[in-house]
């Protein structure tokens, strides 16, 4: 991700003090219940610790017993899609789901995918998902819908246009121009906010509008960097950033606000994949670097 190598320092930086944060808790980080659906009191030893280490499963008011069940758009590659040949999801947040369910004691279990804009209102709604993890960024108007875990991830936007184009910021903000969006993202807040000339097209899916800025139909497209990097890397190599947009967002895994110990459970495990360098060995495999 060339283009990520301003951010990286501070995604560094982040990491480090994440981890540093975290690790101050990391003695309590083995779950109860780790022998999946059995909910034993085997771990009332560390109950002084921390509400999460001494939830069983059943209290985790999991959709299905021994189960973590999940949900995300899966069109945001590097972080989710589905495999062509196989069918099932793959990518970063699909990996960190099933090592979260792992360290969890419990079986990872991805849904179909679903609209992003449908996300927020289906955690909430509780019943379908245990928690979202769908490169959803943490923002004060989700918090008051959902809870979210410890950021694990940095990103920006990007905004893209076809390579043989000469657009600007200035010039796409024009109302002959059309930027296609995925439809409830923060993408599409900031083409709102700072493309006021233009048409903005929210869609269900980011790639088709990859597709739509290759072929003509749409000028340009505002969408998540590290998204951005790899398509143009890896298929849409007729585009091109003109512009990160230094948003400084951070991801964070979405679970129902009433969920407190569900949240409890995968922040533990969170700090543990971080610690335990399940994290980096994640960012290599997807990013090809450590962030
Ligand atoms: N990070 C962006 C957001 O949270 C986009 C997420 C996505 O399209 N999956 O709005």
């Amino acid at each position: 991700m060339e283009e990520d190598s301003k951010g990286e320092s501070s995604m560094k930086a982040l990491t480090r003090r994440g981890f540093i944060g975290m690790a101050a808790t990391a003695g309590m980080a083995t779950l109860a219940g780790c022998g999946s659906t059995s909910s034993s009191s085997s771990s009332s030893s560390s109950a002084a610790t921390t509400e999460a280490a001494t939830t069983s499963d059943g209290d985790l008011g999991l959709v299905e017993d021994g189960k973590l069940t999940m949900i995300a758009n899966m069109y945001f590659p590097p972080f989710e899609s589905m495999n062509d040949s196989t069918g099932e999801p793959e990518g970063f947040d699909i990996d960190l789901g099933k090592s979260l369910a792992e360290h969890m004691g419990l079986e990872a279990n991805w849904l179909p995918s679903q609209a992003f804009d449908s996300i927020v209102p289906t955690i909430k709604a509780g019943g379908t998902a245990d928690c979202a993890i769908t490169g959803m960024t943490i923002t004060d108007e989700r918090l008051k819908e959902i809870s979210f875990s410890d950021p694990y991830i940095d990103s920006n936007q990007a905004l893209v246009v076809r390579s043989d184009s000469d657009d600007t910021e200035d010039t796409l903000n024009s109302s002959d121009k059309k930027i296609a969006v995925q439809a409830g993202t923060t993408g599409e807040e900031w083409a709102r906010e700072n493309l006021t000339e233009a048409t903005i097209v929210p869609l269900d899916e980011i790639i088709s509008g990859m597709t739509g800025v290759s072929t003509g139909s749409y000028d340009g497209l505002v969408i998540d960097l590290p998204v951005a990097s790899n398509q143009i890397k890896n298929s849409f190599t007729d585009l091109k950033v003109i512009e990160q947009i230094q948003t400084g967002e951070q991801y964070g895994i979405a679970v129902n606000k009433d969920n407190e110990a569900l949240l409890d459970a995968i922040n533990t495990a969170l700090a543990e994949i971080k610690k335990d360098g399940t994290m980096d060995s994640l960012e290599q495999t997807w990013f090809g670097t450590t962030l």
